[in-house]
């Protein structure tokens, strides 16, 4: 990507989950691996990119951080923005934290904190879909069979996978409308899982980036071990 393709984004990194998903006490993304934080290999993935101007993080709002996180990252603004009850109220938080020389129409993307693992051409591939349309987010075809089960853990059916995709991060949308539509989506009592499905639920068109396996959420110390081992092999 050269400097005049796009107007560098800011990004907001939602990071004020408990992580109770993982089971530990510590939320996954203040884990370290190879020496580092999980969200301080997110930021350098982030803002080790040409295409990113600086990020929002979103904290905990009780406070709660371990970590002493710092004000810059690769020579970027790091700024904070306390959570929300919900991803959803955290990501409007962040939204509204965000400088004012990023305008409503710019485009702005929220990424994973605890999506570390994340390659600049995936950046780069999400940036030339946004020189086409200003809403897209990357994401990876489903491969696996589809099972549906009942209650009881068995299966009820088996899904078509095709045209299935699994949603990744950074999704990318202009600043007002991801703003109004995570709005309306908490208004009608909706929890959103992803910053997409609010975009979707307010009727836009978004583009599917086909991104890396690779670009895998820590969230189970499996996921965890498998960072650590892509991190090893990097140094090696
Ligand atoms: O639970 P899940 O992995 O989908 O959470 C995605 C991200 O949203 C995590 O980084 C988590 O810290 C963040 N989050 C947040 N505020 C909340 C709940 C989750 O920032 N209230």
């Amino acid at each position: 990507m050269s400097d005049t393709d796009f107007k560098p984004c800011w990004c907001v990194i939602p990071a004020a989950g408990s992580g109770s998903r993982f089971g530990g006490e510590i939320p996954k993304q203040y884990l370290p691996v190879a020496g580092k934080p999980v969200l301080l290999h997110t930021l350098e993935a982030l803002l080790g990119h040409p295409g990113i101007a600086g990020v929002v993080l979103v904290l905990p709002a009780n406070g709660d951080c371990p970590l002493a996180l710092p004000q810059t990252c690769r020579g970027k603004p790091v700024l904070r923005a306390l959570g929300g009850a919900s991803r959803a109220q955290s990501v409007a938080n962040g939204l509204a934290a965000l400088p004012a020389e990023v305008a409503a129409t710019d485009i702005v993307l929220v990424h994973d904190a605890a999506r570390p693992n994340l390659a600049h051409g995936d950046l780069d591939a999400l940036f030339a879909a946004l020189a086409r349309h200003p809403g897209a987010i990357l994401a990876a075809p489903v491969r696996d069979t589809l099972k549906r089960a009942d209650s009881a853990g068995q299966v009820l059916a088996t899904e078509p996978r095709q045209a299935l995709w699994r949603a990744l991060t950074p999704q990318a949308f202009t600043r007002q409308p991801l703003a109004n539509a995570l709005a309306a989506a908490a208004a009608q009592g909706i929890e959103i899982t992803d910053e997409a499905m609010a975009m979707e639920l307010a009727g836009e068109k978004i583009l599917l980036v086909e991104g890396r396996e690779d670009n895998f959420k820590i969230t189970t110390p499996a996921d965890l071990a498998r960072f650590a081992w892509l991190q090893a092999g990097e140094k090696s």
